[in-house]
């Protein structure tokens, strides 16, 4: 049999989601069809359990694209205020972490059941373990052959997301989409993901697993200043996730690990007033001992009583520590990797609704476009946003 909609949206995550439940409350007849058993996995798992649901801050400055103006429509039509207004709507209780990032207090599950109740009020069916085998244009719409049957639909919504954890279902449905209908793809990569080191490196910082640092890390004229975290596959924390998107392979990554003073005053203060100090002792004052003790041969630095450090020796020290170059060998990949940059080339959507500019009826929501944002909840504004402008047209 032939299941008729107004509108389908294939993918029932964040921006899926919230999509179809827009759309219903026009009076669309919506269905959200999913390959996986069970929907909502990266909202679960997200903000390590409590959803970091978006960003007090969030602007375009915050995302990654071929086209830094496309994503600004989407964001100021429907704004991080409109969904913390949704949010207190709903009496989800929430706090600010950091740097305006905005987490539930008690589960994400709140924020995955609200949108689930939003589609269920309007009215929008989602359906799972649906593979859908094969998409036809016709002249008003579409035809997809599915696990669970053909369906028709005036509008179709992509919002299968990136790559990243394909555990959690992730495919590049999306993409495969995007090229039968004619739209290009920017070549995708993962991001936010932590970097694995090279041996000589590894065998050395394996020691440190589970310190973390304050620091700011440098690449391509961008700077990240948050914690680094030492682990035993390698660098992660904040700061080495938020420029891993900004990092190229075979590019070194800087990092000033003394961010907020300047060490060489610091130790030339510390000369003066304890010259029979070790340098260890003194740098343990700033870093933990442990750190301290592997970082001093590692960067090639000799540790003795700070007397014994003439002419520049002092400057080379702080040097080493404000500028550390570390040349990863590579990224964790998808597996690990919170987002995935690229994706379906904006130039050929339209940025106030979503549509393919050629393709009428036919829109790209969430991380499948080449809108990618900065750790700290701006994904999930962009899959807000995009889902919502979309959500008023389809
Ligand atoms: P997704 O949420 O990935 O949803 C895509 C859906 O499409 C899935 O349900 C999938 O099963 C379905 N699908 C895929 N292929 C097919 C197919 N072939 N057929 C049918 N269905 C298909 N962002 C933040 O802003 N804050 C955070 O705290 C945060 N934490 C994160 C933690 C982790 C571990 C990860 C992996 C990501 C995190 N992100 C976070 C990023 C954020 O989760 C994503 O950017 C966001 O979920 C993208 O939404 P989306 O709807 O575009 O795609």
């Amino acid at each position: 049999k032939l299941i008729n909609k107004d509108v389908i949206v294939v993918g029932a995550g964040a921006a899926g989601l919230f999509c179809a439940a827009e759309a219903a409350k026009r009076g669309r007849s919506v269905t959200v069809l999913d390959h996986a058993k069970r929907i909502g996995g990266k909202i679960l798992m997200s903000g390590g359990g409590r959803c970091n649901f978006t960003n007090m801050y969030a602007s375009a400055e915050n995302f990654l694209s071929d086209n830094p103006h496309f994503c600004k429509s989407a964001l100021s039509r429907y704004t991080q205020w409109d969904f913390v207004g949704l949010v207190s709507e709903y009496g989800i209780a929430y706090h600010e972490k950091t740097l305006g990032q905005l987490f539930c207090d008690n589960s994400a599950k709140d924020i995955l059941n609200m949108l689930l109740k939003e589609c269920d009020k309007a009215g929008a069916t989602i359906t799972t373990q649906c593979e859908i085998t094969a998409i036809t244009k016709r002249d008003d719409g579409f035809e997809l052959e599915t696990s669970k049957g053909s369906y028709q639909c005036e509008s179709l919504v992509i919002a299968t997301g990136g790559l990243s954890m394909p555990k959690l279902g992730a495919s590049p449905f999306g993409y495969k989409v995007a090229e039968q209908f004619g739209l290009s793809v920017k070549p995708t990569r993962a991001g936010l993901v932590p970097f694995t080191l090279h041996e000589q490196d590894k065998s050395v910082l394996a020691d440190l697993s589970g310190i973390s640092l304050d620091a700011r890390a440098s690449c391509n004229d961008t700077n990240f200043n948050e914690n680094i975290l030492f682990t035993h596959r390698g660098l992660s924390g904040p700061a080495v996730l938020q420029i891993s998107s900004f990092w190229h392979p075979g590019q070194a990554v800087e990092f000033d690990l003394f961010p907020h003073g300047d060490l060489h005053q610091e130790l030339t203060s510390a000369q003066v007033q304890s010259p029979d100090s070790q340098l260890a002792t003194v740098l343990a004052k700033h870093y933990p001992k442990r750190y301290v003790q592997t970082a001093l041969p590692y960067l090639g630095l000799e540790n003795k009583p700070l007397k014994q450090y003439q002419g520049k020796q002092l400057q080379q020290v702080a040097d080493a520590f404000h500028q550390w170059q570390l040349k990863p060998n590579g990224t964790e990949g998808y597996r690990t990797a919170e987002v995935t940059l690229g994706g379906v080339d904006t130039n050929q959507l339209s940025s106030k609704t979503m549509m393919a500019k050629d393709v009428e009826g036919l829109y790209f929501i969430g991380e499948v476009v080449d809108v990618t944002g900065w750790l700290g909840g701006y994904n999930f504004q962009w899959a807000w946003s995009s889902g919502w402008v979309a959500g008023q047209e389809a």
